[in-house]
């Protein structure tokens, strides 16, 4: 008998099995509206003209050798600046330690790694719902994972109520991983009043806030704006940590480029806290991919360039924003009596529709319709994303 014959088929990902059950339906009505990443009109990749540019000044001036195992400097450097300012005193007193990481995925789980070695007995508190590969990702580092309130399904809002109590009553000095912005996948974020409180009540229980910042510009087209939490944050005095993506806001999302960041004491600590992240890379990857975080460097450290980028992030961010309004009217439009109000009090890429597991299952089996369980969708060519609430009124029972 083979070595192997106990294994058994791994659960399929409830992201990106979508895309395998879609790519499976020889059905030519199917439409996918599970995975998160962003399309034009006709459902094609958009590849932003900044990051074109960048591939044009890059094109036979690149040589293939290794970067170092804490990634290119450059890239941390404007990432740094994007994150934490660009006149930030943390970013010139030295006192972030910050590697390049495979995309936002990579810096959680460096992050993740880095607390099981020099925090053994802390644990996690993650928010309900939440992207599902954080559970899996804490999992996999062995930290245990507890939960705290978030989404309030009635209201379909914030549970700051419930948030509020969940962060008092963890013991002293615990880790919690917030979104930055555009909260995945409710698309539901605290007010700037909120995060004030969060982060003063933070102080009094000496919380460690981790922010899994996977949209910055994408929910108000303002990566300045998508930065406030954190800012909020560093204005009171903490210590942060940050995972950060160019997945979505430069359409990065095969190239893997994002950044794993930790605000430290004093640069000694942060010297020694980085040298400790790059030797838990080495091992698993040993250094980072070159090309993306070149591009996101060219682009970010040339102002010419950076302002195209602004731009098409903001392109971007409208569109979707302009994609809700559309939605909620042509629901209204048709009669539905439902509320609606949650399409365009949401931010971000995605749709928490509201739907429950069972209504989408029909929807799969029954209209070829694509997306996750939890009734996420992601906004999308207009047409499709129409038919299929249309399609969702008429037939199927009330949420
Ligand atoms: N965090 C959140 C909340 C996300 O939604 C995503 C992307 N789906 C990521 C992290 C990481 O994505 P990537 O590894 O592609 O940067």
């Amino acid at each position: 008998s083979s070595l192997f014959g106990h294994v058994e088929p791994a659960p399929k990902d409830p992201i990106l099995g979508v895309t395998e059950a879609f790519l499976a339906d020889p059905s030519p009505d199917k439409v996918n509206v599970g995975v998160g990443a962003y399309r034009d009109d006709d459902g094609k990749p958009v590849v932003l003209d900044c990051v074109r540019e960048a591939e044009r000044r890059i094109a036979g001036n690149l040589n293939m050798e290794y970067l170092p195992m804490g990634g290119s400097i450059h890239m941390i450097e404007e990432s740094l600046k994007l994150a934490y300012g660009e006149d930030s005193e943390f970013i010139k007193d030295k006192r972030i330690a910050a590697v390049q990481a495979l995309s936002g995925t990579g810096a959680c789980r460096l992050f993740a790694d880095f607390q099981k070695r020099f925090l053994p007995d802390s644990q996690i508190y993650i928010p309900t719902p939440t992207w599902s590969n954080h559970h899996n990702i804490w999992r996999d580092a062995q930290v245990p994972q507890r939960t705290f309130s978030y989404y309030h399904p009635e209201s379909r809002g914030l549970d700051f109520a419930g948030l509020m109590d969940d962060i008092k009553n963890a013991p002293n000095g615990s880790f919690f991983l917030l979104h930055a912005c555009a909260h995945n996948p409710t698309g539901v974020d605290p007010t700037e009043e909120q995060w004030r409180e969060i982060s003063y009540q933070f102080k009094l229980k000496n919380h460690f806030p981790f922010f899994d910042m996977a949209y910055q510009g994408f929910a108000s087209g303002d990566p300045e704006r998508d930065a406030k939490a954190i800012r909020i944050f560093l204005e009171d005095g903490h210590q942060i940590g940050c995972a950060q993506s160019y997945a979505k806001n430069m359409g990065l999302y095969g190239q893997r480029a994002g950044c794993l960041s930790i605000l430290c004491e004093d640069e000694m600590q942060a010297v020694a806290v980085k040298s400790q992240l790059q030797q838990i890379a080495r091992p698993m990857y040993s250094n980072p991919p070159v090309h993306g975080a070149l591009v996101v460097s060219i682009i970010l450290s040339d102002p010419e360039l950076k302002n195209v980028w602004l731009g098409e992030v903001k392109g971007m961010a409208d569109r979707i924003i302009g994609m809700r309004k559309a939605l909620r009217e042509n629901l209204e439009k048709l009669g539905s009596p439902l509320s609606w109000e949650h399409v365009t009090n949401q931010i971000g890429m995605f749709c928490y529709s509201g739907m429950t597991p069972e209504q989408v299952d029909r929807l799969t089996s029954e209209y070829h319709i694509y997306m996750t369980r939890n009734g996420r969708i992601r906004y999308q060519q207009r047409l499709e994303l129409f038919s299929f609430f249309v399609l969702f009124i008429i037939s199927l029972a009330p949420l």
